[in-house]
């Protein structure tokens, strides 16, 4: 009895999660050279479906961090490929519960040269079945992180390269291991840039304000959301450079991504934000982030890509 999770998508096919394996030669396996996505999917029980959020803005931005990268898939993987595979991935492995998927693209040819042209790529997919990463009701505790972001200029920050990990995971650890949740990085010029694996947003005097994409943050599709929800609310945005020091004298601080969906953050460095308490604009925007992902309002209906019922009975699997 398969589970969900247990049919992935690797060298062009559906096959059984163990079949899935690469060789230890795998350039990608001894240089991080690949890229990857973090998707969700949100199961609504009332309506039994799955949609998958902003489908078409991720496939982009991983064949647009593809480019960044060097990394040259056959060009038959178009965004409309790999949405239909992604879909298709779900369909087959028949779930009825939120869902993370991620797929990667990354080097496969066997080579110690250090390079990124000239060397095979391959596109593979996994989901799992997924709750909340953090508890997103309480008000989280950060630290800014000894650790800086990657610098664009050193590792491109607008991609989503594999080894680039290697620094958001020395963050959350070094967070961790010190009791806080979660840790916020800066710039190597000591701007505020964003947490190890999602985006930050402040208000102060009732205005949203978050880092600038040109402070080495990676422009989240999440953070997209929050800015169209708050505007939408009424609420005025700004996209611009952040210092240390506001994070610590802001009204509201939260986080926004895939992964953490909306987590509201109650200290930083050890100094209550505000008055202690989730603030009513974060509270605003994961309320409605969190409808609008279920599918429990119909507003955004392009947010929403809606996994077939039947995966395609064909074995040659073909949607479009
Ligand atoms: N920053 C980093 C470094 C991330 O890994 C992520 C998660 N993909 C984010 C921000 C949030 O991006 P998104 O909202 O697109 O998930």
């Amino acid at each position: 009895m398969s589970k969900p999770g247990d049919i992935v998508y690797f060298e062009g096919e559906f096959v059984a999660r163990e079949q899935a394996r690469v060789p230890i030669t795998t350039h990608a396996f001894n240089y991080g050279t690949g890229c990857f996505e973090g998707i969700r999917a949100y199961w609504n029980a009332g309506r039994e479906h799955l949609y998958v959020i902003r489908l078409r803005e991720h496939v982009e931005r991983l064949l647009r961090s593809a480019r960044i990268l060097h990394l040259e898939p056959d060009p038959s993987l178009t965004a409309s490929r790999a949405e239909d595979i992604i879909l298709e991935l779900l369909a087959r492995n028949s779930y009825r519960q939120d869902v993370y998927v991620r797929p990667i693209l990354y080097k496969s040819g066997s080579t110690i040269k250090v390079s990124l042209s000239g060397i095979a790529t391959d596109f593979c997919v996994y989901t799992e079945p997924f709750g909340d990463y953090l508890d997103i009701r309480k008000g989280l505790s950060v630290m800014i992180s000894a650790w800086r972001r990657i610098d664009d200029n050193a590792v491109p920050a607008r991609g989503k390269p594999t080894g680039a990990y290697i620094n958001a995971a020395l963050a959350s650890d070094e967070a961790r291991a010190r009791g806080f949740d979660e840790a916020i990085l800066l710039t190597g010029d000591g701007h505020v840039a964003e947490a190890s694996s999602s985006n930050l947003f402040l208000v102060q005097d009732g205005v949203l304000i978050t880092p600038q994409a040109s402070d080495d943050v990676l422009v989240g599709i999440t953070r997209d959301c929050v800015m169209e929800i708050a505007r939408r609310q009424g609420v005025k945005v700004q996209e611009r450079r952040v210092d240390r020091s506001e994070l610590l004298a802001a009204d509201e601080v939260f986080l926004s991504g895939t992964g953490v969906q909306i987590a509201p953050i109650t200290t930083v460095d050890g100094r209550v934000v505000g008055d202690g308490e989730i603030g009513p604009t974060t509270l605003a925007i994961q309320q409605e982030y969190l409808r609008l992902v279920r599918g429990e309002s119909d507003d955004m209906p392009n947010w929403r890509s809606l996994v077939p019922q039947q995966a395609a009975t064909v074995p040659g699997f073909q949607r479009r």
